[in-house]
């Protein structure tokens, strides 16, 4: 497998000068939309797609989402599409055969209707919840229009076996090569992370924290925390979730943990690409 990294839509977080001025250590607060383009045995696979064209093409689609307007404040370029950066690098987007979504947030699925022949695979409990909201939390951050245009998905559950203490899902269908999804509830109600157990060691935790910071747990990232929890359906959840990567990456510092929207993240991992070329 050969893993590249992507951005699929920078952020200009509100108050980001500010946070930045008053929280030097956490320079990276302009935000990224860390996606993963992996050329695998199976074909193409995205693990989560960022913003799209037709969201990027159409502002109107973003209406109804107050955080996102007002609090991420995405830069909308459709250049640092999943689907233009693909064909930027050589590859046809047809050939993008899988899509794993680690949860149905915007910036996480909306370049999904760019890829209508690939297969979505989602964990059931995140399907459920943009399909039936259980409270205004849910309601109100799901949006149909992201994934109608898609007629393939397939879901999972993560009962029976697991990962370092997380749930996982029983293999993925139509991917052969060692990639798994395992629960990290909290953030959304059927959150996961992607585990790819190859040389790059590579453990994606998508939303579970926002900053490496977190991770670690500086004291200078309390209020990355508090801005963070504005985000969670379940903010007891997710710090719960939080609490178990700490564990895993105490047990496992060789382990590449990535979130979706850590600058500092992205540069680390992209600079691991470069210097596996
Ligand atoms: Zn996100």
């Amino acid at each position: 497998m050969k893993i590249h990294h992507l951005n699929c839509g920078s952020f200009c977080a509100l108050g980001h000068p500010v946070l930045n001025r008053l929280l030097p250590k956490l320079d990276q607060f302009n935000l990224v939309c860390h996606c993963l383009l992996i050329e695998s045995n199976s074909g193409l696979i995205l693990v989560d797609t960022g913003l799209g064209l037709k969201d990027i093409r159409n502002q109107e689609r973003f209406k109804s989402n107050f955080v996102f307007n007002h609090l991420a404040r995405p830069k909308l370029d459709v250049e640092e599409t999943a689907f233009m950066q693909i064909i930027k690098k050589g590859f046809n987007p047809k050939d993008v055969k899988h899509i794993i979504a680690t949860h149905f947030d915007s910036d996480h699925i909306g370049g999904i209707a760019d890829f209508p022949d690939a297969v979505v695979h989602v964990l059931k409990d995140e399907w459920d919840a943009a399909h039936n909201p259980h409270n205004p939390k849910e309601k109100f951050r799901y949006s149909p229009i992201r994934w109608e245009a898609n007629p393939f998905f397939e879901t999972y559950t993560t009962q029976g076996d697991s990962w370092k203490g997380l749930g996982k899902a029983q293999g993925l269908k139509g991917i052969t090569d060692p990639i798994y999804m395992v629960s990290l509830p909290g953030h959304t109600r059927g959150h996961s992370g992607v585990v790819i157990e190859d040389e790059s060691n590579i453990f994606f935790t998508g939303d579970a924290f926002l900053l490496e910071a977190q991770l670690l747990e500086k004291s200078y990232a309390k209020p990355v925390e508090i801005y963070n929890q504005l985000g969670h359906v379940n903010p007891v959840e997710a710090e719960e979730t939080l609490k178990k990567i700490r564990t895993i990456h105490q047990q496992d510092p060789q382990l590449v943990i990535l979130s979706s929207h850590d600058q500092g993240l992205y540069k680390k991992a992209l600079a691991m690409e470069k210097g596996r070329k």
